[in-house]
């Protein structure tokens, strides 16, 4: 048997039509797009308020994900080119790769095999920069904040008490903990920092959530970057820099054209991590989406317990959207892993363990149905699973009454999707009783506790004296009636990422609870979770490097 082509590979080789084509085929205006180039534009979306943004919208999620993905993205575009082929008026709205996975172990974020959006490498790379307008906007605030202590502190700013980090685009935990100002009076004033990754930043959450830039103003100034010696909050509004991070924010703003293999226009923009922060792309970019096309199909990160969960009960709530369908995308290998098997022995035949692993389908099958949603899985079949586990999969679906369909769109793009599409429209012609799982009203530990339980199916919740504390702030300054944001591990429903399976009777522990009053929500910190990830020992970088002809090479 040859070796199968590699993602970069199949990409590099599938031809590309102009954006301009695209864009024409999506129904956007001339005067709308701003030409990247040949293959990548942007949307002014003030050129589209005459239109409604009233597309259905298709969610696409998935089990707890193994170290390699699940291929979430790849059945994401496979579904949307199979919809267009059934000749249905489809976009994709996918997020933004981050450079730390893409340079340490999880890879790209546009797909895989013939289900991918081009141009990948570019997408993967810098794109058209909006993460480093975002890393830009969120250290330019870093700087105003040590400058207005450096310069008298007018505010009374305790540097000991200074919440607002700076960031990078990269895995890099040598900067998890750093000291700035150092080296004398001209220097500044010293105090211990840290960095989080890009997608980490609370800029990155709003700029994901604001419906305009009036509302990316308003948000941006009601940051909390800290508090006084007299432990009053500090806010971006009190440093009046607003107007300049949302102008630095500015051509960012605007969703990206690109599109599929398939030529499937597809609209990528925003990228916040699932697991530390909300895992949706931009509500601008699912809103212009759903003004051009009949249907939208949008994944949130990892599994339904992470990014399914932050959309139906952050994204969709501020976005005044829902989801009218439901995908989760489950693998062989991943539930064989659930069952207990060890990652290095999944190419073998494993009926047993598949059995045991498969109870963790179950959960985010009654999960989603928790948001009033029936769901339909998609079966992301990999050339190493034997007939007799993919048909264990399915049996065991159809006695679940649940809707499944092998998908095989990574080797063979839209035509291996087209039995999920037709599932995927059946339900969509269906009335649908969406509901958000708690009200923004309930208290803090109430809303926590309803995630824990309906969502991860645990015990009930802990929280440490600094989360008491810290709650206890909270509900002082007013700011208990926001949105929750778990940051877990995505590895397992628990807050252990070595808990595979569907573990019961479990307790979450809430280490920290962080306002981030621009987006809306509390961020509730669990286990380990780091908000600046490592590298790996072999990081991906290693197999990148580019030819004599400046095409790139090792990509994934
Ligand atoms: P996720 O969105 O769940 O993180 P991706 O769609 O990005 O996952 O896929 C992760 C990797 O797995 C990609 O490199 C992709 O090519 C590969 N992949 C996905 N589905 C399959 C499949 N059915 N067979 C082989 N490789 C696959």
């Amino acid at each position: 048997t040859t070796k199968p082509k590699t993602d970069l590979e199949i990409a590099l080789e599938s031809p590309m039509q102009h954006i301009t084509t695209i864009a024409e085929k999506a129904g956007i205006p001339e005067d709308a797009l701003e030409l990247y180039g040949k293959y990548k534009a942007k949307i002014d979306t003030t050129q589209l308020n005459h239109l409604t943004a009233d597309a259905k919208v298709v969610l696409v999620t998935a089990i707890n994900p193994t170290a390699a993905g699940e291929g979430k993205s790849t059945v994401t575009v496979g579904l949307s080119d199979a919809l267009n082929q059934l000749n249905e008026r489809v976009m994709v709205a996918l997020r933004e790769p981050s450079l730390g996975p893409v340079m340490g172990v999880k890879g790209g974020a546009t797909g895989g095999g013939y289900a991918q959006v081009l141009p990948m490498d570019d997408i993967n790379l810098h794109f058209t920069g909006d993460l480093h307008a975002i890393t830009t906007a969120n250290n330019a605030l870093a700087a105003f904040i040590d400058n207005h202590i450096h310069r008298g502190n007018e505010l009374n700013i305790d540097p000991r008490r200074i919440i607002w980090k700076r960031v990078l685009d990269m895995n890099d935990r040598s900067l998890r903990h750093v000291m700035v100002g150092l080296g004398g009076p001209a220097q500044g004033v010293p105090r211990e920092d840290g960095f989080d990754i890009t997608v980490a930043s609370e800029i990155m959450a709003i700029f994901c959530l604001a419906k305009d830039y009036q509302d990316l103003k308003k948000r941006l100034s009601k940051i909390v970057i800290g508090y006084t010696y007299d432990k009053e909050p500090v806010f971006v509004k009190d440093l009046a820099v607003e107007g300049a991070l949302t102008l630095l924010l500015k051509d960012a703003f605007k969703p990206n054209l690109v599109q599929t293999i398939e030529g499937t226009p597809a609209i990528i923009h925003g990228g916040p991590f699932a697991n530390i922060a909300h895992g949706c792309n931009s509500i601008q970019a699912t809103h212009t989406a759903r003004k051009l096309a009949d249907i939208v199909v949008t994944e949130a990160g990892f599994g339904a317990d992470l990014g399914a969960e932050k959309f139906m009960d952050i994204k969709s709530v501020q976005g005044d959207l829902h989801p009218d369908a439901v995908v989760i995308v489950a693998t062989v290998r991943a539930l064989k892993m659930h069952g207990g098997m060890d990652k290095k022995s999944l190419q073998q035949e494993n009926v047993g363990a598949l059995t045991i692993g498969i109870q963790n389908l179950e959960k985010h099958i009654q999960t989603v149905r928790e948001f009033g949603i029936e769901p339909v899985v998609a079966l992301n079949r990999f050339i190493t699973d034997t007939e007799a586990e993919l048909q264990t999969v399915i049996a065991w679906c159809e006695a679940q009454g649940v809707e499944v369909a092998l998908t095989n769109v990574w080797e063979q793009g839209g035509a291996g999707g087209l039995e999920l599409a037709k599932k995927v429209l059946e339900v969509l012609n269906r009335p649908n009783q969406f509901s958000p799982l708690y009200d923004v009203k309930d208290s803090i530990e109430q809303k926590v506790t309803t995630i824990v339980q309906r969502v991860y199916g645990g015990k009930g919740v802990q929280f440490t004296d600094q989360a008491k504390k810290q709650m206890k702030e909270i509900e002082k300054y007013g700011w208990d009636q926001l949105g929750i944001c778990m940051a877990k591990t995505q590895y397992s429903l628990t807050d252990q990422p070595n808990l595979l399976g569907r573990p019961t009777d479990f307790t979450v522990t809430i280490r920290e609870i962080i306002p981030k009053l621009g987006a809306k929500f509390l961020v509730c910190l669990t286990g380990d979770v780091m908000t600046m990830p490592g590298l790996p020992k072999e990081p991906a970088a290693l197999r990148m490097d580019i030819d004599e002809q400046g095409r790139p090479v090792g990509l994934f």
